[in-house]
């Protein structure tokens, strides 16, 4: 058995047999003396406001005073055993409870202790030894009183602690309740998508709006995949990626995407990505917004342009194929009644002719092809000096029968990545337009090079220029020529915004460029 708080204590202080002897005997000598000790004792308290500020009235002071007799008659009687600690514990327990501040304790304490020394030094006043050992007991006594008292005081002190930091616990408990209670009302009630999962994608949170989309219960949601389940099979890696990117702190852009449903038709959802802090592994957070409608309206309103732009279109090709188709049509009835008359050099004029329209109308039906069928690019690194100069040697034949002089300024290589057949079209329709434009004794330049991260084309020609200020050269079928498809601008505006490009054009009398600026990488 562990040694008690008062064995502990009399042992500390040697608190012994001959001890317990000296107090039995001192008894006898200061019985007598008890009641004016205590009348003293509680006359010196009173003095004090805040010591009798604990007292509710003179009966119980009255009851007080016997009370201290019969401690100071226990103290030198015994028996010191657990049953004395105990009592005197719960003396000290009632101190404390009425608030008596500790000091007066200690006050009181030297008060008693005083009166009896005293006592025991007129008790033997010619055994010095015996006095000797009556005063030690004494004082031994009295601190082992005093240690009891102070034990009360810090019992209590450490009991009003714990009951405080319960307190304070439970406070901070049910803080941290409402507001998680708060959060918990704004996830659940929000329009968007809310979820978080962990680093291996398994889900935490899947608030009421996921539930909606996807049709699946929040607990069915619980540690399953993020990607499983809310983005479509063909973006995982994407998505995955983009997750990589954000625990490694870099920025992310919003993902837009469908999500599977299983409740009905899939909704679109824009994503935005976010890490939250959390103690240990880090905590991804998902917010969607549903922008199926939005989507949808964009997708309609985009199909209802195509269509308007079709119309426009298709209104065009057709002025454009009755000309050529009307001029044949004329030139066959000449045809015929030529054929009647035995004439064949005015046949063969008429022929001609129907073959010219007939070029035209395929020309035509060519570059409409070209311009009107998307295609998708074929982009790979190449030399685009050495694109430009394999257009030149094409068309260095018509320049010379137009009397224009061709010419490709020197320089070194522009590497970029570009669809090389598109942008030979494309060049093609400059340089022609070009030499059309340049006509007898003109001359057409062109420079390739590169600025910054952007290649360039320019188509240089010393004709008249432009129509119009505002001429809508790029538009399908404008042209000023007789024979013009009028679409070869639009071909080039069309293949050169599908590079990521623009083409930028300055005009003036006898000088008008066109330059066709292409990045060097596609992002
Ligand atoms: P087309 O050559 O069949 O007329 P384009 O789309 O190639 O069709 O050109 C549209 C119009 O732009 C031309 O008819 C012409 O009026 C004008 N244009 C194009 N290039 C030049 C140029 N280098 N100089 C003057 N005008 C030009
Ligand atoms: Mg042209």
């Amino acid at each position: 058995m562990p040694e008690t708080f008062f064995a502990e204590m009399k042992r500390y202080v040697r608190f012994g047999a001959e001890d317990e002897a000296s107090l039995r005997a001192l008894g006898p000598h200061a019985a007598p003396h008890f009641v004016r000790i205590a009348e003293e004792f509680y006359q010196q308290l009173e003095q004090h406001p805040e010591a009798r500020a604990v007292f509710s009235g003179p009966e119980q002071v009255e009851r007080l005073k016997r009370t201290l007799c019969t401690w100071m008659q226990v103290l030198l009687e015994g028996p010191w055993d657990e049953a004395y600690h105990e009592l005197r514990t719960r003396i000290g327990r009632m101190h404390v409870k009425v608030a008596l501040p500790q000091r007066y304790m200690f006050g009181a304490m030297n008060l008693i202790r005083a009166s009896l020394i005293e006592i025991a030094q007129k008790a033997y006043p010619d055994q010095e030894s015996a006095r000797v050992r009556s005063v030690w007991a004494l004082s031994k006594i009295l601190d082992l009183e005093l240690a009891i008292m102070l034990e009360t005081y810090r019992e209590a002190f450490v009991e009003k602690v714990q009951q405080l930091e319960r307190l304070e616990k439970s406070l901070l408990e049910r803080r941290l309740a409402i507001s998680e209670a708060r959060y918990e009302e704004i996830v659940e009630s929000a329009q968007a998508l809310i979820v978080t999962f962990h680093r291996d994608g398994s889900i935490a949170l899947f608030n009421r709006r996921c539930e909606e989309v996807t049709g699946l219960p929040r607990d069915d949601a619980a540690g399953r995949n993020f990607c499983g389940l809310m983005i479509g099979a063909r973006d995982h890696e994407s998505v995955r990626a983009l997750c990589s990117d954000l625990l490694a702190g870099r920025h992310v852009e919003p993902y837009e995407g469908s999500v599977p449903s299983e409740a009905g038709p899939s909704r679109r959802v824009r994503w935005h990505f976010t890490t939250l802090p959390s103690p240990g592994d880090p905590l991804l957070c998902a917010i969607g917004v549903d922008v199926t409608e939005e989507h949808d309206l964009a997708l309609r309103s985009r199909r209802a342009e195509r269509l308007a732009a079709l119309g426009t279109m298709a209104a065009g090709l057709a002025h454009e194929i009755r000309n050529p188709l009307n001029a044949a049509h004329l030139q066959l009835k000449v045809l015929e009644r030529r054929l009647a008359r035995p004439d064949p050099e005015a046949a063969r004029e008429a022929a001609a002719l129907v073959s010219s329209e007939l070029g035209r109308l395929a020309l035509l039906v060519q570059e409409f092809l070209l311009f009107a069928r998307p295609q998708p690019l074929r982009l790979q690194s190449a030399d685009l000096r050495a694109t430009t100069e394999e257009v030149l040697a094409l068309l260095l034949p018509e320049a010379e029968s137009a009397g224009v002089a061709l010419a490709l300024e020197p320089g070194s290589e522009v590497r970029a990545e570009f669809d090389d057949e598109r942008i030979k079209q494309v060049i093609h329709n400059l340089v022609r337009n070009a030499i059309e434009a340049a006509g007898g004794k003109g001359h057409v330049r062109l420079r390739v090079g590169a600025d910054g991260d952007v290649a360039q084309v320019e188509v240089e020609d010393d004709g008249p220029g432009l129509p119009g200020g505002d001429a809508p050269i790029f538009e399908p079928f404008f042209t000023t020529k007789p024979g013009g498809t009028g679409l070869g601008l639009a071909i080039v505006h069309r293949i050169v915004g599908d590079h990521g490009g623009r083409v930028a054009v300055d005009s003036r009398p006898r000088r008008t460029s066109f330059v066709v600026h292409l990045p060097l990488r596609r992002a």
